[in-house]
C-alpha cells in the first residue's frame, strides 16, 4: 500500500530543516516518512539530497529522493551502508540547503526563459549549475545575447514568484496555461497547482509542482551558455549562471 506523505515544501519552499516520524521501509531499505522537506525527482527537477538524524542523535546520510508507487509517497534513500531507523521513530530532517536554493534559483530561471521564449515546451531538465529548455521552435529567430538581456531585465525587475491553487475548471477554462506539450498537468486531484510570476501573475503563470525562489531577483545572474540545433523543429537553449563570457 502507498504511503501519502506531508509534502511541506510544496507549502515553504524555504525549509531547511523539520521533524518527522518514520512510518514504513521500504523492501530496498528507502525510508517513507508522515511529512517531509525533501523534494522527490520531478518535472526535471533532481530530488533532494540531506541528513535524517536519528533519535540518539546519529545520522543516515540521504543520497537520493523519488517517488513510490503514487506521487504522494516520497522515498528518502539512504547513502550505502547507512543504518536503519526503527518505524515510529522520531527523526530530525536537514536537506543540501546549498543546492536546493541553486536548484530553485535555476527551476525559476527555466520559467524565465519560457517568458523570453514563447514557444511549446518539448523538455527541460534543472541542475545546479547549468540547466535546459527544449522548445518546438524551428528558427529561434534570436541570438544569446538577445535571450540572456531578456532574462537580466526580468532578474533586475524583481518580481514576485507565487503559488495559486486553481481548478481543474478553472484550467479548463484557460487551456494556454499549459505550456508545455508532452506533459499535462494532472488533473482529477481537483486543485492544480500554479506558479505565477510578476503582480497578479500579470508576467507569466503555468502548472508546476517544483521548488522556486521568492521572486526574480533571487535567481541572480544567469546567462544562456548555448542555443542548440535539436532536429528541424527543436531548439535546446542551456542556462547557466554568473555573467555571459567574453566571445
Ligand atoms: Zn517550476
Amino acid at each position: 500500500m502507498a504511503h501519502k506523505t506531508e509534502a511541506l515544501f510544496r507549502d515553504d519552499a524555504y525549509l531547511k530543516t523539520a521533524d518527522a516520524t518514520v512510518v514504513a521501509i521500504n523492501e530496498r531499505g528507502g525510508i517513507i516518512l508522515d511529512r517531509t522537506i525533501f523534494y522527490a525527482t520531478s518535472g526535471g527537477q533532481p530530488g533532494d539530497v540531506g541528513t535524517i538524524e536519528r533519535a540518539d542523535g546519529s545520522r543516515i546520510a540521504i543520497a537520493a529522493t523519488m517517488s513510490g508507487e503514487t506521487k504522494d509517497e516520497i522515498i528518502h534513500v539512504p547513502a550505502p551502508e547507512q543504518a536503519t531507523p526503527a518505524l515510529g521513530e522520531r527523526v530530525k530532517l536537514a536537506i543540501d540547503w546549498e543546492r536546493r536554493h541553486l536548484l530553485m534559483r535555476m527551476h525559476a530561471a527555466c520559467h524565465l526563459l519560457t517568458v523570453v521564449c514563447p514557444f511549446p515546451i518539448t523538455g527541460a531538465a534543472v541542475s545546479w549549475d547549468d540547466s535546459r529548455v527544449d522548445f518546438d521552435a524551428p528558427d529561434a529567430g534570436f541570438t544569446r545575447e538577445e535571450v540572456t538581456a531578456g532574462l537580466m531585465e526580468l532578474v533586475r525587475a524583481d518580481h514576485p514568484i507565487f503559488i495559486r491553487l486553481i481548478t481543474d475548471e478553472e484550467l479548463a477554462a484557460n487551456p494556454g496555461l499549459v505550456k508545455s506539450k508532452n506533459v499535462r498537468p494532472p488533473v482529477g486531484t481537483g486543485k492544480i497547482r500554479l506558479v505565477c510570476i510578476g503582480d497578479n501573475a500579470l508576467v507569466d503563470s503555468q502548472p508546476c509542482g517544483g521548488t522556486h525562489v521568492k521572486s526574480t531577483g533571487e535567481v541572480g545572474e544567469i546567462h544562456i551558455g548555448k542555443i542548440e540545433k535539436k532536429g528541424r523543429e527543436n531548439r535546446r537553449f542551456r542556462i547557466r549562471f554568473g555573467s555571459m563570457p567574453a566571445a
